[in-house]
């Protein structure tokens, strides 16, 4: 279970007057803060309501006994969308936030020991794949050719309706981008390690390296296949940054007061209410929270809203997340910021949790080790670990995670003892999990699943819900439910989209 003590962030939430009409961001989450300052910093006054005590969403941080804990990504791939964030506030990130590489930006190891750092330490390269080296290179070609027209631009136009996925069509055939990251890495390379290697990191938003379209892995690699970045103080220090902004910039944050109810007239939305018995007039609405939660239960009184989350039910939903968070006695340069840790099994597995929803008896754990980037995350001489496991999520396997959860920690915690700290029982300095339950009643998250809609063709681009509703003109929605998708740099990329919208609707 997890710790009680959350870190709440230090931040003064301004009290204009409810009267005063607005834009609205319902959830802030990276999404709905990168809209909210997007939104404030070009002159809309902006009020960003979130239902928890602090802000960040599925990025969260707990402090316990002198330890950092964080949950959601390890590491950003490309901190350049923060950065060009932060500069319309008339700031450098540089200046408030220091990120600092994580190289290698993962390391990929299987049960016989080996292992691969990427970017691809080349003598590691050449014993793990030596027919591959120009199928990696041809890799790293395709990822530097496709990255801009084929995922960044499409990504960050507005909407991922119809024209913009018509104006698109000519970069999907020009990269190929209808085959799967799977089918991507088989026609590059022989070695299926390599290929394991190059796919897994979709896993951080979501995806199916099986299935999902090969372009959406552009958005979790690093550019030129570098270094990872990790913001010093953790993931939380950058949504605390981030949250700050945007009330240092005049807009006003409601923390811990879920929105409970958007009221709308004709097509348009009107006003939010909240638990609190808070409610505002607003000129548009923003909603980054779940998009099921959205319109079943925000817009559930407008008729209309429980037919689009009936609807939205029926599709298919991205995995959850098992998470154990553990800190150990003892400092462990030998394992680095981020790993995953193969099982015996890759596609078997992948099927299990994404198709079959069974938990599997094997497991691939993505392993991050952030005090090794950061020590001040621990006490001196000790050192803070999570590690997540993709599971099914709860339509697909709906089991009592209050029996399960503790069977499948010490599993975890096992299995990173026969691989990495063989005395880790005795290293255990505290350790507590989160599970698919958590997901859903912490963050309203439909079915427990960490990554909203699962990236597949079918639900992508102009099949994946539309940023713009085209029954609530002024209703727009961001963050991962929506275009483009989950994962750091796809709900970045959502929020520039989403706020293009509402500054056109402003005007
Ligand atoms: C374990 C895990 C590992 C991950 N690893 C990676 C990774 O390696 N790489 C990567 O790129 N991404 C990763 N992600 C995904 C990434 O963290 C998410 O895609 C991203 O943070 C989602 O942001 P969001 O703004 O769309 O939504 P969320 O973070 O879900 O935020 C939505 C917010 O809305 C709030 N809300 C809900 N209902 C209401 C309401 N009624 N009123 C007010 N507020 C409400 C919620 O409390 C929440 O704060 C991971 C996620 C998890 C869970």
């Amino acid at each position: 279970m997890a710790p009680r003590k959350q870190k709440v962030p230090s931040m003064a939430q301004s009290t204009a007057p409810p009267e005063s009409p607005r834009a609205c961001v319902i959830g802030a989450g990276l999404g709905g803060l990168a809209l909210a300052i997007r939104l404030q910093a070009a002159g809309v006054p902006t009020v960003l309501i979130e239902a928890r005590a602090e802000p960040g969403g599925m990025i969260r941080t707990w402090q316990q006994d002198g330890f950092t804990f964080h949950a959601g990504p390890a590491a950003i791939a490309d901190p350049a969308p923060l950065r060009e964030l932060w500069s319309l506030t008339g700031e450098d990130l540089a200046d408030r936030l220091a990120l600092v590489e994580v190289a290698p930006a993962w390391r990929c190891s299987w049960p016989d020991g080996s292992v691969l750092d990427l970017p691809a330490d080349p003598a590691q390269l050449a014993r793990l794949a030596p027919d591959d080296l120009a199928g990696y290179e041809e890799f790293l070609e395709w990822c530097a050719a496709s990255r801009g027209d084929g995922w960044q631009r499409p990504a960050e136009s507005p909407g991922g309706d119809l024209v913009t996925a018509l104006q698109s069509l000519p970069a999907v055939l020009r990269h190929k981008g209808w085959r799967s990251a799977a089918g991507l890495a088989a026609s590059l390379v022989r070695s299926d390690r390599l290929r394991e290697a190059l796919t897994v990191p979709l896993l951080g938003a979501g995806g199916n390296p099986r299935s999902a379209p090969a372009l959406q892995l552009l958005g979790q690699l690093p550019p030129a296949l570098g270094p990872a970045w990790w913001p010093l103080g953790g993931m939380g220090a950058l949504v605390d940054a981030l949250a700050q902004r945007f009330v240092a910039l005049g807009g006003e944050l409601r923390l811990h007061d879920p929105v409970v109810r958007i009221e709308t007239v004709g097509n348009r939305a009107t006003a939010v209410e909240c638990a609190s018995g808070w409610r505002s007039a607003v000129t548009q609405v923003a909603s980054n929270a779940d998009v099921v939660h959205t319109w079943r239960d925000l817009l559930g009184g407008a008729g209309f809203g429980a037919e689009r989350a009936r609807k939205l039910m029926a599709r298919r939903f991205s995995p959850s997340a098992f998470t154990v968070h553990f800190a150990l006695e003892g400092t462990w340069p030998g394992i680095p910021h981020r790993s995953i840790l193969f099982g015996p099994r890759y596609a078997g597995l992948l099927d299990d949790v994404f198709t079959h929803g069974v938990l599997p008896q094997d497991q691939l754990i993505l392993l991050a080790h952030p005090s090794l980037t950061d020590p001040e995350l621990a006490p001196p001489g000790k050192s803070v670990f999570s590690a997540t496991v993709p599971v099914a999520n709860l339509t697909k396997l709906p089991i009592d995670w209050e029996v399960v959860g503790p069977v499948l920690q010490k599993r975890v915690l096992a299995e990173i003892g026969r691989r990495l700290v063989p005395d880790i029982s005795d290293r255990i300095v505290t350790a507590f999990h989160t599970t698919p339950r958590d997901l859903a009643l912490d963050f309203n998250a439909w079915a427990g699943a960490a990554w909203s809609l699962e990236a597949i063709p079918t639900q992508s681009g102009p099949l994946r819900p539309h940023q713009r509703d085209g029954k609530l003109a002024n209703l727009t929605l961001v963050g991962a439910g929506t275009h483009p998708g989950a994962g750091v740099a796809a709900v970045l990329a959502s929020a520039k989209g989403a706020a293009a919208l509402m500054l056109e609707n402003a005007k």
